[in-house]
């Protein structure tokens, strides 16, 4: 077991801890300094790896407040920091060109992720800054004596640092390496932690239900959903119906309401209007004037006519409607109930998929306990904290991404330039 000096240390070489350790090198390029990056996995950068179906969406060519969960005012001022002309940039300037794709999501133009890992760990290398895999950290302590250090315990040794970045990110995709141990680092050092839940999770279905007969289709959807009898959330998009239940943009979004909300012991419940853009009377007029005017037409036609002919199909079927029953031969009954469950479909949701299909983690190290000037902890003098492992969980489109960048910029760029704490000067 060794002991070893570091000006700082990093752990977690994910896209959070990668950005603040590049961004800390080049700060520190005028006076140089121990930069140490330590990671547990033996091979690290896997979930820039797996990213965006191996093509890594970076960013998003807009990027608001709005797109993330958290405190929004501290948020801004974070983003701020980093716009997304700058990371554009930023990556150019590593050798990766960003192409913008239809739905403003922004890729390596070699549809590689493995572009963007080499391209960070290379800039990093350049910066001379130490890179250690299968370097698991499981304690750390602050030093005594009068400047405050930090003695990282990890599994070949000892490395004793003046700054720590903090970038364990969440709990997703625990075999990655980020198994949510960073949490319990944090709290430690006496920073807090809000529950942590799977967000950008698919969602499994009761197994009753149709998804089944369904699986590969997608279809606009709006869903919404209702915690304790109020609508919380209500966005449309594209849901993909699978063998398990559903997946697709618009549920993994949706998901941290309902993971959220039965982690707090809440009652959650999703509805799907699948005539998006319409309201329950407007689907009821459209139907009558379709019944009016093509009587004899079956019920599946006339659906199909708005709707994936596959999905007509299920959904008569599960309000209780025979598909050939002529459109102009239903009763009212039938007809109500047919709309109601167009358009306010409850879901029968028995859980999330889990940790190990979850992009992202909900939930984490309060911002409030962050200067958001510089990530540092407003409790620990010299630690900052980057990514994931804060409170804050972007919706899908790169943002995610977007905000460890930006957090790595502002943790990196400070560490490199603070002086040494001494230890009265603790807040
Ligand atoms: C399948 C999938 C696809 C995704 N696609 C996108 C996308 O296209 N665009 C987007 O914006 N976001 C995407 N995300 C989300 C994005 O990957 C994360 O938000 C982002 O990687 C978080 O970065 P991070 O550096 O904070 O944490 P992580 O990337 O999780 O990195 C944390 C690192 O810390 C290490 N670590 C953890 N604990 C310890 C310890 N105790 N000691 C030492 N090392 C430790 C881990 O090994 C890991 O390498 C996706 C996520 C998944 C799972």
């Amino acid at each position: 077991m060794s002991e070893s000096q570091a000006d700082i240390c990093v752990i977690g070489a994910g896209a959070a801890g990668l950005a603040a350790a590049v961004f800390a090198g080049e700060a520190a390029s005028s006076h140089p300094q121990t930069i140490v990056l330590l990671d547990g996995a033996k091979t690290f950068g896997t979930k820039i790896l797996v990213s965006g179906g191996g093509r890594c969406n970076v960013t998003h060519d807009e990027v608001s407040p709005t797109d993330f969960f958290g405190n929004r005012r501290i948020i801004k001022n974070v983003l701020a920091a980093l716009s997304v002309k700058d990371t554009i940039t930023w990556f150019e300037s590593m050798g990766v060109n960003l192409k913008r794709e239809e739905t403003g999501k922004l890729f390596p133009i070699t549809d590689k992720s493995r572009t963007v890992l080499n391209a960070l760990v290379d800039r990093c290398h350049r910066f001379g800054v130490t890179i250690r895999p299968n370097h698991r950290v499981h304690r750390v302590e602050r030093t005594s004596g009068i400047i405050q250090r930090f003695r990282i315990h990890h599994t070949h040794g000892t490395l004793v640092a003046n700054r720590l970045i903090l970038a364990t990110g969440g709990r997703s995709l625990p075999k990655s390496g980020s198994d949510g141990s960073g949490y319990e680092l944090a709290r430690r050092l006496g920073h807090q932690v809000t529950p942590t839940v799977p967000a950008l999770v698919p969602l499994v279905l009761d197994d009753r239900m149709f998804h089944k007969t369904l699986s590969g289709l997608s279809q606009e959807v709006e869903l919404t959903t209702v915690v304790n009898g109020k609508t919380i959330d209500q966005r449309t998009g594209s849901l993909l119906w699978t063998h398990f239940g559903i997946s697709g943009p618009v549920v993994m979004d949706t998901s941290r309401f309902w993971t959220l909300a039965k982690e707090q012991g809440e009652t959650a419940h999703l509805h799907g209007n699948f005539l998006p853009g319409l309201t329950t009377e407007q689907v009821r007029e459209w139907f009558m004037n379709q019944a009016q005017e093509h009587p004899r037409r079956s019920l599946v036609k006339t659906l199909s006519l708005r709707l994936p002919e596959r999905f007509a199909e299920a959904i008569l079927t599960s309000a209780d409607c025979d598909g050939h029953t002529a459109s102009g031969q239903l009763p009212r009954n039938n007809r109500e109930r047919l709309i109601v469950t167009l358009t306010k479909f409850l879901f029968p949701i028995k859980q999330d998929r889990g940790w190990n299909y979850a992009e992202v983690t909900a939930g984490g190290v309060p911002l409030e306990e962050i200067n958001y000037q510089t990530m540092e902890s407003k409790l620990v003098p010299g630690l900052y904290l980057v990514g994931e492992i804060l409170d804050c969980d972007g919706r899908i489109g790169g943002f995610n991404f977007q905000w460890a960048w930006a957090t790595g910029l502002l943790a990196g760029r400070t560490a490199a330039r603070s002086r040494l704490y001494p230890k009265q000067n603790e807040a």
